[in-house]
């Protein structure tokens, strides 16, 4: 603990030396332009996915990067439903991004749901409906990466279930977008609707 804490306040002090103006500037008010909804894996860094600087990315994270739907939030299940809530109506972020990864263990726990404590089981129903999508003949690492692909489209869905996000994309002043982050590589494919499949991204800054 007395290293993390060292560390923590040598990076604060390093951000402090390069970002005061940034900082204090921020310290006024965030106005992030994309709202990022990944997974809680300790292998990801957003920030780092982003290349992103303070006050620009607002983050909600979960084990394997759920949004449950609409119908779900309206029987309580608020705490995804407040985030949407806080960065569209309220934050005006212009970008939705859904970011899942390779080698997610909250998707390969989709193989034995039945199995798993209550806590993980009943939020695992929500990526349940990805399975669906995979051809029968596969297997192995190729059968996760397509459950991986096919999670973030069914959390796209369950993103507009929610009236606000749809009507805002609609009007076209926000955009959706669904990632898959590869751990080796270190880089993001990005969900193409016309194409309909995974394309590699240029790297990017946000
Ligand atoms: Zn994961």
């Amino acid at each position: 603990m007395d290293t993390l804490v060292v560390q923590t306040r040598c990076t604060r002090e390093t951000c402090a030396r390069t970002e005061t103006a940034l900082m204090a500037e921020l310290a006024q008010g965030q106005h992030p332009v994309l709202l990022y909804i990944g997974c809680s894996d300790s292998r990801i860094l957003p920030s780092h996915i982003l290349d992103a600087h303070p006050g620009t990315v607002f983050t909600m994270r979960n084990i394997a990067n759920i949004v449950p739907p609409y119908t779900a939030a309206q029987q309580g299940e608020t705490a995804v439903a407040a985030v949407l809530e806080y960065a569209v109506l309220h934050l005006h972020v212009a970008d939705l991004v859904v970011c899942g990864h390779s080698h997610c263990g909250g998707m390969q726990a989709l193989a034995h749901i039945e199995a798993l404590e209550p806590g993980l089981r009943q939020w695992l129903q929500y990526a349940q409906d990805a399975q669906t999508h995979i051809p029968a003949e596969m297997s192995g690492a190729v059968q996760l990466d397509a459950l991986i692909e096919a999670n973030v489209l069914l959390q796209l869905e369950h993103l507009r279930s929610y009236p606000f996000i749809a009507e805002a994309e609609r009007a076209g002043t926000l955009r959706l977008h669904g990632w898959v982050y590869d751990l080796a590589s270190e880089r993001v494919r990005a969900y193409e609707a016309e194409a309909g499949c995974f394309v590699e991204e240029a790297p990017f800054s946000v």
